[in-house]
């Protein structure tokens, strides 16, 4: 092999390089097709090579791609905030642009911090979050983020930030209702609240479906409701981390619609430009921008590249796009179509214990005895095992953890761009199935000769 000067996420794997993409596909330089079944990592939502966002990128290029936010500022900008305030929900009207997730995230963390100094509350500035959980990848993100394999070669530089457990009705719902269970979770929050003391804590923060550490764990109805509810009794603020759900994903524009709570902060990037450019989002509350508005002026945060015209045109001609083609309409309408095809499969196969999710993001968690909903042996790699029999078959899933302890749930997560037609999801599942079929002849022949 020649010699290579780029770190790859695995340095002795063979990575193969993609030439082209159009639509839900994407072709390797070898000729192999392949369906986009996970967008890239949520991200590719209007699928590959629109001319419209090709267009879109030309036309601010030829105008002016970067100018720095201190010196000025810029119609494409502008535009895009404006946009923001338009599609989100409630008065989430203000938005500091950033150039990934974890800035998000971090970025709405601080500015959580920075409302409540404002306010003359200076010891307000711990965040609580849920083992399950991932924010992202900086310091500060990680910080919030129980993602156990991420953390643990710095954990004696981050924070302890997260503290309780996320809704996994599977696995948690055995010998309790549902409801019992948000109130589980709920006394949780309210149990650390009162253990770190409200003066100390600025925030909660959550995403609406947990994505990369969960495989699209997907909350009750009240769920929300109910630690919002404590979150307001002890005055803490709400952040919602809609980085993977946010953009039509789920079947709304925002995944927390479909549980009735606005966050006063929200953190959004991979769909907001379908990764056409890096883009990402801290969308604050008129509540959050007040005092800071009354006070200061300044959010004390930001990056040479934020709100880069470059790139805010580009989300801007995504965000149009999707509108244009109703494409949340079609994540919630073909979303729950790929679901119930998924769930076939799931009654047909011995591995597949559950199947979640809303829209076009769909979690599949896998087992090895559907009843006791025993896990496979680590040593096994289960989930490698099934992104690479469908990577085989030339269809891309997501990997996914599931479980506080890394040990308790094995999942991927099917995250086709928002434009898949049905058609396109009729393919998509014959070649989930080719794979699944093939897993499972393997890992069950071995566990038959246990
Ligand atoms: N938050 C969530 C919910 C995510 O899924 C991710 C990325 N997987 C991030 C934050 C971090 O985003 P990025 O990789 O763009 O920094």
């Amino acid at each position: 092999m020649t010699r290579t000067y780029l770190i790859k996420p695995v340095l002795d794997h063979h990575y193969p390089a993609i030439t082209h993409g159009e639509g839900i596909y994407l072709y390797d330089s070898q000729g192999k097709q392949y369906i986009d079944g996970s967008s890239g990592a949520v991200t590719a939502s209007i699928g590959h090579g629109v001319q419209e966002i090709i267009d879109a990128m030309a036309e601010q290029s030829k105008k002016v791609s970067f100018v720095y936010r201190s010196q000025f500022t810029t119609e494409a900008a502008e535009q895009l905030a404006k946009k923001i305030s338009e599609i989100a929900p409630g008065n989430l009207n203000w938005s500091f642009f950033v150039n990934s997730g974890s800035e998000a995230t971090e970025t709405a963390m601080k500015i959580a911090i920075q409302y409540w100094q404002e306010k003359g509350m200076k010891t307000k500035s711990k965040i609580i979050s849920r083992w399950m959980s991932y924010h992202g990848i900086t310091m500060g993100a990680l910080s919030m983020s129980g993602h156990i394999q991420r953390r643990e070669r710095f954990e004696l530089m981050l924070e302890s930030y997260p503290s309780i457990s996320a809704p996994y009705y599977y696995r948690d719902a055995g010998h309790r209702t549902i409801t019992e269970c948000d109130d589980f979770y709920a006394q949780q929050l309210e149990k650390e609240i009162l253990r770190v003391g409200k003066d100390h804590i600025a925030a909660f923060i959550a995403e609406p479906m947990i994505g990369a550490a969960g495989g699209a764990l997907t909350p009750s109805d009240e769920y929300f409701l109910k630690m919002k509810d404590v979150c307001d009794r002890y005055e803490i603020l709400f952040i919602a981390d809609e980085v993977m759900t946010g953009v039509g994903r789920t079947g709304k524009m925002f995944g927390m619609e479909h549980f009735n709570v606005i966050p006063d902060i929200m953190a959004t990037g991979k769909g907001m430009s379908a990764g056409y450019t890096p883009i990402a989002a801290a969308v604050v509350s008129d509540k959050v921008m007040e005092p800071i508005l009354n006070g200061s002026k300044i959010v004390m945060s930001g990056h040479t590249f934020s709100a880069n015209p470059q790139s805010a045109a580009t989300s801007l001609a995504v965000l149009n796009y999707i509108e244009k083609h109703n494409l949340v309409e079609n994540s919630a309408v073909n979303g729950a179509y790929l679901k119930g095809k998924i769930r076939e499969l799931a009654e047909e196969s011995e591995i597949i214990g559950d199947v979640r999710g809303k829209g076009l993001f769909v979690g599949v968690e896998f087992v090895e005895n559907k009843l006791t909903k025993k896990t496979f042996d680590r040593g096994l790699d289960i989930v490698n095992k099934i992104v690479e029999a469908n990577f085989e078959e030339g269809l891309l899933v997501y990997p996914a953890n599931a479980g506080e302890d890394g040990l308790t749930g094995d999942a991927i997560i099917l995250a086709p761009p928002l434009t898949i037609t049905k058609e396109e999801v009729d393919e998509l599942v014959r070649k989930f199935a080719v794979a699944l079929r093939n897993v499972e002849r393997e890992v069950l022949g071995k566990l038959l000769k246990k």
